[in-house]
């Protein structure tokens, strides 16, 4: 680190914890906790506080904070405003309308000439408003759901009804200062539960890095025609945006499509792409803060690739039980890998135990993707976890890309 600084990160659990609970939803109380405390830096990870303007307003009290501000982290935060975005300034995506009115968003989907419909919640719905519909009227009764039964509340007050993509997903990241952007390695998620992509969608079962599927030239065209432009279309529309941008595309056979921004790190892409930063995080936040990217970008280990193992307790994505002992976890530290907490807790007395659904990723960085899938697989069964579910699979589509 180039110096020494108290960083926080503000997490999915809506409390700083530090010396002290402190209600992130509270920006004023919030920004003087971190002046008192001499906090130098606040990284924020999820949308709803970034969204809720936690940037604005701690950067307005002289708190040091990275991410976009609530105008920016539209882009993630309505749906309906991202759509109109990209096909303002150009950019690939699904054909698209949005609507206020059920009536309305039914009348499109059944004159649309997509092959296949998706309906979505325009704001933010944890990930669970998006419905990939059959045929027609199931499109219809998931408007009906979303608008009428307020299914995902006030998130489902406006919809997108899109046509359905096909082809393989994969995540593009970069850091923005506003007027350039420092693309990552291309990463890939594993959605669904089980192996074979079965089961139903989850946060996130695993993610490896880079994908080889995404070419040198195919994220060039990437950073072109969707990252580059997006700053620029944000800057142009009086709303720069600073922090890390995050497209998920479909591989589409007519080319890379957005199905979505996120305005921060994505989980589990973090847990590959993070490891994989050969320069100083800290130092990459702060040339993005202060619009240096362009001189100084971020360098990558070029010759390994990252695989993460997500861990996550029986039951889940539904409902599961908390308070399982978590053992091995030094094992796995001592076989070189690392080991990412999101649903643990520490137990009175010594030792974690599980708090959460998606409860602990194992990361290998390794020379090959193959080699880290073998030893993120050995450090899962390290893991003593009773009962976690969990996939053996991951990065199954670039082995086979690779063996083709
Ligand atoms: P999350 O927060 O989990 O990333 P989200 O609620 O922001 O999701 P989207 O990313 O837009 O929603 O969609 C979730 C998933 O639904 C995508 O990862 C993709 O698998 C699928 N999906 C969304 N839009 C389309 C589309 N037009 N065609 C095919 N699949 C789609």
């Amino acid at each position: 680190m180039a110096e020494k600084v108290l960083v926080i990160l503000v997490c999915i659990s809506q409390h700083v914890s530090l010396l002290a609970e402190v209600s992130v939803s509270n920006h004023t109380i919030l920004a003087q906790f971190c002046k008192d405390h001499h906090v130098g830096l606040v990284v924020v990870g999820p949308e709803v506080p970034l969204a809720a303007g936690i940037v604005d307003d701690l950067t307005a009290a002289g708190v040091t904070c990275f991410g976009p501000s609530a105008k920016a982290a539209q882009l993630e935060a309505s749906k309906s405003f991202s759509k109109a975005f990209m096909e303002r300034h150009g950019i690939p995506t699904a054909r698209y309308g949005s609507f206020s009115d059920p009536e309305e968003a039914c009348s499109y989907i059944r004159t649309a000439d997509f092959p296949a419909l998706v309906v979505k919640a325009s704001g933010l719905a944890a990930g669970k408003g998006v419905i990939v519909a059959g045929d027609q009227d199931e499109a219809c009764r998931a408007v009906m759901d979303i608008m009428k039964d307020r299914a995902f509340g006030v998130a489902g007050e406006t919809v997108v009804v899109e046509e359905l993509l096909e082809g393989e997903e994969v995540s593009c990241l970069c850091f923005s200062d506003g007027l350039s952007v420092a693309p990552m390695p291309p990463a890939q998620d594993h959605k669904r539960l089980q192996d074979g992509d079965l089961g139903p969608n989850t946060g996130g079962m695993g993610a490896y890095c880079p994908t080889p599927q995404v070419s040198r030239e195919l994220l060039q065209q990437i950073t072109e025609m969707v990252l580059q432009k997006t700053v620029d279309g944000m800057k142009a529309e009086g709303t720069p945006y600073v922090g890390v941008l995050y497209a998920g595309l479909m591989l589409t056979r007519q080319g890379p499509k957005v199905l979505e921004f996120n305005c921060r790190f994505g989980d589990p892409e973090c847990q590959v792409l993070l490891p994989l930063l050969k320069s100083d995080l800290y130092e990459v936040i702060l040339n993005t803060l202060n619009g240096k990217l362009a001189s100084s970008a971020p360098m990558w280990h070029q010759d390994s690739s990252a695989v993460t193992v997500v861990m996550a307790s029986a039951g889940y994505p539904g409902s599961y039980k908390k308070g399982v002992d978590i053992k091995g976890l030094s094992q796995v530290q001592d076989m070189g890998l690392q080991v990412f907490h999101a649903g643990t807790t520490l137990k009175d007395g010594g030792g974690v135990v599980s708090s959460g659904g998606r409860v602990l990723t194992v990361t290998a960085v390794r020379p090959s993707l193959e080699a880290a899938l073998q030893a993120a697989n050995r450090g899962v069964a390290a893991v003593g976890f009773p009962g976690s579910v969990y996939r053996r699979d991951i990065g199954h589509r670039a082995i086979g890309h690779l063996q083709h």
